[in-house]
């Protein structure tokens, strides 16, 4: 069986326009509802100093902002590798 491979140029793209927010905390893990909008995003903040108020010794967070990719290949043929 013989197989044909060429080099082919990918592309990144978002797979959806909805982004999630939501903030957790590195002590226990425990994170904030998600929402959708960056408008909403002070939920997460507001989360997060009730959750430190609650666990006074629980002070550290991350913020996420996630959202969806996509690879799609393309129908150009790309260089191939030179090393
Ligand atoms: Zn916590």
């Amino acid at each position: 069986m013989k197989s044909i491979m060429r080099f082919v140029n990918w592309s990144l793209g978002l797979a959806s326009s909805t982004v999630e927010f939501y903030a957790a905390c590195v002590e226990c893990g425990e994170a904030s509802p998600v929402v959708h909008s960056a408008g909403e995003r002070q939920v997460s903040e507001v989360w997060a100093l009730q959750h430190a108020g609650a666990n006074p010794s629980h002070r550290s967070f991350r913020a996420y902002q996630v959202s969806a990719w996509s690879a799609t290949p393309d129908d150009t043929v790309g260089d191939p590798p030179t090393s």
